[in-house]
């Protein structure tokens, strides 16, 4: 029987506001068509992943790549991930400075190392020595971002003692996650995933999220399934929710229910915020978020779709 290959990205999951719907519905629609480029030629799920994230980490509508959220000292700081279903071969980066496209040095890390993760200048070292050009930390911070990380610290202004600033975690909710990702199933059965992210705003410089943690924010695996997540990373991380998911999934439970059974999950034993996707060897996805809103886009053979909600069951 062939495989009809299937392509889901997803553009961050919060209460994206009405005059930036369009931006987000543009970035996830490119991306998607980016990614099914790939797969439409028979190409792997593994390099439509990549593809796809390249072009949402291009794309500065996304915290990912140039237009990140800048973190508490005013610089970019980025991680990935990505992994192969097929292999269970992963590849991330953490906390990197001067890489524009970080799912490019995750992959190379996959495919040309024996290590899964490099972090900060070894990662960039690693990427620079694998072909990949660095650039200036400078280079990936927008205006935008200036003017976002200046309010934010005006509003939650610390108390001048070196304390953490943070927002009061009931309104989190309402920043921004627009953490990107993507996971595929192409024509050979086998699937992939791969999710970046500049983190959250006003981070401690060194903080990691889950997004580039194996099985916290990226998942793939062909015997159970592929899975990307954006929201708050901290409770993400704890329930290690998109390797929860994929187990489910595995465990014979449809990818759309368990996408939304791990929202709850999410909710009821965290508090936390956010949004995942989730996709099978059989072509079976689930899209789902406990946020207000959620960037996506489908792409199966002649057909893309996209929205910026998802209903909830
Ligand atoms: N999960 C990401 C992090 O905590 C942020 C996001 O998804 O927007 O780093």
């Amino acid at each position: 029987m062939p495989i009809n290959p299937v392509l889901v990205v997803h553009g961050g999951a919060w209460d994206i506001p009405d005059d930036m719907v369009e931006a987000h519905l543009k970035g996830v629609r490119n991306a998607a068509t980016s990614g099914w480029r790939v797969l439409g030629r028979g190409g792997s799920a593994l390099d439509a992943v990549e593809e796809a994230v390249v072009v949402l980490e291009d794309d500065e509508t996304f915290d990912a790549g140039r237009g990140s959220f800048l973190n508490r000292d005013g610089k970019v700081q980025l991680d990935a991930f990505i992994m192969d279903g097929a292999t269970l071969r992963g590849g991330g980066v953490g906390c990197v400075e001067r890489l524009r496209n970080p799912v490019r040095a995750a992959r190379k890390i996959l495919s040309d190392s024996p290590h899964v993760y490099f972090v900060a200048e070894g990662a960039e070292r690693f990427a620079e020595a694998h072909g990949i050009t660095l650039c200036r930390n400078e280079d990936l911070v927008t205006p935008k971002e200036i003017e976002r990380l200046k309010a934010y610290q005006a509003q939650y202004a610390g108390d001048g003692n070196g304390k953490d600033l943070f927002a009061p975690s009931g309104s989190r909710e309402m920043l921004s996650h627009d953490t990107v990702g993507a996971v595929a199933l192409d024509s050979q059965g086998n699937i992939a995933a791969s999710t970046s992210t500049g983190g959250t705003l006003n981070k401690a410089p060194g903080r990691l999220g889950d997004s580039s943690l194996i099985g916290c924010g990226c998942y793939a695996d062909n015997l159970s399934a592929a899975a990307s997540t954006t929201g708050w990373g901290e409770p993400i991380m704890k329930l290690v929710l998109a390797k929860w998911a994929a187990d489910r999934v595995q465990s014979g439970s449809l990818p759309e229910w368990i996408a939304q059974e791990a929202m709850n999950y999410l909710k009821q034993r965290l508090d936390g915020n956010g949004g995942i996707i989730l996709l099978d060897a059989k072509g079976r996805f689930g899209i789902a978020h406990n946020t207000p809103r959620m960037a996506w886009a489908i792409q199966t053979s002649g057909k893309q779709e996209a929205g910026i909600q998802r209903d909830v069951k």
